[in-house]
């Protein structure tokens, strides 16, 4: 393991452990530092243990980047893995290996806080075939939300990558998304032939999350009928303990998804697990398909799905009605009837 493998390790499982950011900026400092700095010199200055000299490298960081060099794995990575292992519970484990991919993710190109690659190489450790890239719409200018000029360039950005993946022999593809934003009458925060190119829709409401339920009902309904929404985005909203649910009639919203073939989000983010337990089990009983999903916004974030797929197996989701279970090809055709 190299000090750069090491610290980019670290960062991943900072992410994974949900933890602030500011803890994680040492360590991107420090990564900085060492990609560059002279190998030679960086050897040296371990050795002699004068990395603290150079800015950017503190204590914790030097000795990181100092037991990596000396051929071990860093004893503050060995208690970092272990304490933000993501728990997954027996049953839950059958959900998390029949998923196949993962639906609901983003980059830098708009919130996210790594590259394209970076989310694909960890979604090939992880085991995935195939992830649907879902960068922010336009209108959600704090999340840097892309318009359709760059949401075309990042079309071209996709292929050059699944080229690259396939050239190095991965059986595993990126698919055009978006996470598309809910407006505030229900329609979609894109054009229907921008809708069209895309492999997999997620829609979900980011703003006015507190508008009259009746209101909110239609703005929702209107939504999933959408015959190009596939997925129904964190539907309530929440934050626990920090934001509370929208208030809709989920009778009529899941009665809509049932209906028009979109799919329920089981959204993993700790902060959120959303829908709720009662809703999940209202979606069961309209027949929904459901969608397990990181909404990961970095690396180490994308193995947040064993929090969905605990909660899928204690409220019973039948397994053959998650599409990410599909293969990429069988999600594809499903999200294009
Ligand atoms: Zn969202
Ligand atoms: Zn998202």
């Amino acid at each position: 393991m190299t000090p750069e493998d090491a610290l980019l390790r670290v960062i991943h499982c900072l992410d994974r452990q949900h933890a602030s950011p500011y803890k994680a900026r040492a360590f991107v400092r420090a990564l900085d530092v060492v990609r560059t700095t002279d190998p030679v010199e960086l050897a040296e200055r371990a050795r002699d243990e004068r990395l603290t000299e150079l800015e950017g490298i503190g204590d914790a960081t030097a000795s990181v980047i100092t037991e990596a060099l000396a051929g071990r794995t860093p004893s503050y990575l060995v208690r970092l893995e272990a304490e933000s292992e993501v728990p997954l519970t027996e049953e839950g484990a059958a959900y998390r290996t029949a998923l196949r991919g993962d639906c609901h993710l983003h980059s830098t190109w708009s919130d996210g806080g790594a590259p394209i690659e970076a989310m694909a190489a960890t979604a090939i450790d992880l085991g995935h075939e195939y992830m649907v890239l879902t960068d922010h719409s336009a209108r959600l200018t704090v999340a840097h939300g892309l318009d359709e000029e760059r949401l075309v360039n990042q079309w071209a950005e996709i292929e050059r990558i699944n080229g690259e993946i396939a050239a190095a022999g991965h059986a595993f593809r990126i698919l055009r998304g978006m996470e598309v934003d809910i407006l505030e009458d229900g329609s979609l925060d894109l054009r229907d032939a921008m809708l069209a190119e895309l492999d997999v829709v997620v829609a979900s409401v980011h703003s006015k999350l507190r508008m009259d339920a009746k209101q909110m009902t239609e703005r929702m309904v209107m939504a999933v009928a959408s015959p190009h929404v596939d997925i129904l985005g964190h539907c309530t909203g929440r934050m626990v303990g920090k934001r509370p649910e929208s208030q809709f009639d989920p009778d009529y919203v899941f009665a809509a998804c049932a209906q028009y073939g979109t799919a329920v989000e089981i959204n993993c983010r700790p902060e959120r697990l959303d829908p709720p337990r009662a809703l999940i089990d209202l979606a069961i009983e309209h027949g929904c398909h459901f969608s397990i999903d990181s909404d990961a916004h970095a690396t180490g974030q994308l193995e947040w799905q064993p929090f969905g797929c605990n909660r899928a197996a204690e409220r019973g989701v039948p397994i053959d009605r998650i599409v990410n279970t599909w293969s990429a090809d069988e999600l594809v055709a499903w999200a294009a009837a």
